[in-house]
């Protein structure tokens, strides 16, 4: 089996040689990654400058591609010129926070498995669910042997095209995880979102971020496992019709 692992935080980021080492004995790895971090950059791909490969060394000495792309890009060019377009699965991550709700349609390490169901590769990715709260120590370890598992057991079952599974691990040992569920998308709501300050000329400038509103997740949802201490897997689509609005609105234009 040939693997290609990704990120979107960038060639060194420790979740990525962490992934390495988890998945190298299972099949031929290669690794293609930003050359910068690049998290939040959402499903991008570069269209109006030229993309370059760089070979470069991870700090276990083996070979890996650094590109000025986005995490999109790399699939593109790890399946497409790495790989010369052998590439049986992506994995991309270990991203070292949640990727849940609707934090899913910024994530880098969710659309780089995305762009692979668009080039009709089966894909996944993987992060950890630690806490933005000093000191922040993602258990990259437990989520390595999640992305093993997923791999093993995953193996024998068919995952229709267009679709990539968002997987999100507890921030714990291994044997402290509670087991998987297969989840559907939540919703994680931010406060403060949108910061005003102003620079020493005094002018305004601004600032995206915020803190997570603590709510109740509800009991199905990808926010709600990982709360519960299990593993949550997500299957999705690229499809982001709204089904359950097509037949109302049929009704409104064939009134008109
Ligand atoms: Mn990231």
């Amino acid at each position: 089996m040939r693997i290609l692992l990704t990120n979107d935080d960038g060639i060194q980021a420790e979740g990525l040689l962490a992934l390495k080492r988890a998945v190298e004995s299972l099949g031929e790895v290669f690794v293609v990654a930003p050359d910068r971090p690049r998290s939040a950059s959402g499903h991008s791909i570069t269209l109006h400058k030229p993309l370059r490969l760089h070979k470069t060394k991870l700090a276990d000495g083996s070979t890996a591609y650094s590109t000025n792309g986005t995490p999109a890009d790399c699939v593109t060019l790890g399946r497409g010129v790495v790989m010369e377009e052998k590439c049986d699965l992506v994995i991309s991550g270990i991203n070292p926070d949640a990727n849940l709700g609707w934090d899913t349609s910024y994530s880098g390490t969710v659309s780089a498995a995305a762009e692979a169901a668009v080039l009709g590769v089966r894909a996944f990715a993987i992060s950890v669910a630690s806490i933005h709260e000093a000191p922040v120590i993602a258990n990259f370890e437990t989520a390595g042997e999640v992305a093993r598992n997923l791999i093993i057991q995953f193996g024998q079952h068919e995952i229709p095209k267009n679709v990539l599974l968002n997987v999100n691990v507890p921030n714990v040992a291994f044997n402290d995880i509670k087991g998987i569920q297969i989840t559907r998308q939540g919703s994680r709501q931010y406060t403060d979102r949108l910061i005003t300050r102003t620079d020493p000329w005094g002018h305004p400038y601004y600032w995206l971020g915020g803190s997570l509103l603590p709510e109740r997740a509800l009991d199905g949802t990808d926010v709600y496992a990982v709360q519960s201490g299990y593993v949550s897997i997500t299957p999705i689509h690229l499809d982001l019709t709204a089904y359950v609005l097509l037949d109302a609105m049929r009704d409104w234009v064939a009134k008109e």
